[in-house]
């Protein structure tokens, strides 16, 4: 059990609140936890009462098929009752915007924080920068790699950075909001590309000499997965880490009608206590961070302010802290 000292709203929330997404009435949502622990569950090993503790979105139990086969976002091996992977946290148990929270397979899933460290530094580890990196990740950029970003809101913000991390040469930040592209800029990307301005595919291959070698789709729309698609090079790699709803369609031409070597790959935020320690090793060690990020704060009791701001996305914002 810890006493929650931080947390923050995802979009992923929003969806929940406007029926969307449907999860059980009366559930507490939210699943990015930073906190302190209250009281320790029987067999939960190496750890004392009042250590800082951080918790991803995803809580795998560590010990199934999917987890022990690296790849415990997928915790649960698709069985019914994990539709989504090992995400629990404000889908199918209580979640982190409250005061305390049980974490699931604690011991797989409690992350010391290092000292050093505030909670601003580590909450958006949790859930958007580990989705982000790890899309920058799957895609296994390359050094020298030009890499575009598709949508330059919380989570494609961490892709851009992710990309940097990866040691991309050129990166191309994609948005239409201008506190968004700013900030693009302020995460690694070299260039921001306005497509309310421009016609960003065709941009894209003229910066890249033909495409680029890694698309990273992060919304979650058939405009922007297909313009990810048409901005690669031939066998360049689309990784996608967009929510989808309907039919994703892929069109013929720009997929080479087949043969165009293209590589499509998924990323489900990444959780487990060894993932946490080393993204809060990136933060330590100042390859980055992700404070500016964080553009509202708000405490626990004004949640519902804090979601009308989010929700509408007015004042620029990018994520808010709520500190019960
Ligand atoms: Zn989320
Ligand atoms: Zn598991």
């Amino acid at each position: 059990m810890i006493r929650v000292t931080l947390t923050t709203i995802c979009g992923t929330d929003l969806h929940i609140v406007r029926g969307e997404y449907p999860v059980a009435p009366g559930l507490v949502i939210g699943h990015e936890p930073v906190g302190v622990i209250e009281e320790l569950g029987e067999g939960v090993t190496g750890y004392q009462i009042g250590e800082r503790v951080l918790v991803g979105a995803i809580t795998p139990c560590g010990q199934c098929r999917a987890c022990l086969s690296g790849h415990a976002s997928q915790c649960g091996h698709g069985a019914a009752y994990e539709a989504l992977g090992g995400w629990r946290f404000g889908n199918t148990i209580n979640g982190a915007q409250a005061e305390y929270l049980r974490v699931p397979y604690a011991q797989a899933n409690l992350a010391k924080i290092p000292d050093e460290l505030t909670d601003e530094q580590v909450v958006l580890l949790a859930d958007i920068a580990s989705t982000g990196f790890g899309g920058a990740e799957a895609a296994k950029i390359r050094i020298g790699d030009s890499v575009v970003v598709f949508a330059q809101g919380p989570i494609g913000l961490c892709a851009t950075a992710g990309a940097k991390l990866m040691g991309a040469s050129l990166i191309i930040g994609v948005d239409g909001d201008e506190h968004r592209l700013a900030m693009s800029k302020r995460m690694g990307a070299d260039v921001t590309l306005d497509y309310r301005e421009v016609d960003v595919v065709a941009e894209v291959k003229r910066l890249t000499g033909g495409g680029a070698d890694v698309a990273i789709e992060a919304l979650g729309t058939q405009q922007t997965f297909e313009s990810s698609l048409r901005s690669l090079r031939p066998a360049g790699t689309l990784s996608s880490l967009g929510v989808y709803s309907g039919k994703l369609q892929i069109p013929y031409e720009a997929f080479a009608a087949g043969i165009g070597d293209y590589r499509i790959v998924t990323t489900l935020c990444p959780g487990g206590k060894e993932r946490l320690r080393r993204l809060m090793e990136v933060v330590r060690h100042g390859r980055v961070d992700l404070t500016p990020l964080l553009t509202h704060r708000f405490k626990l009791d004004n949640i519902s302010d804090a979601y009308k701001l989010f929700g509408e996305r007015s004042d620029g914002v990018l994520k808010v802290a709520i500190q019960p």
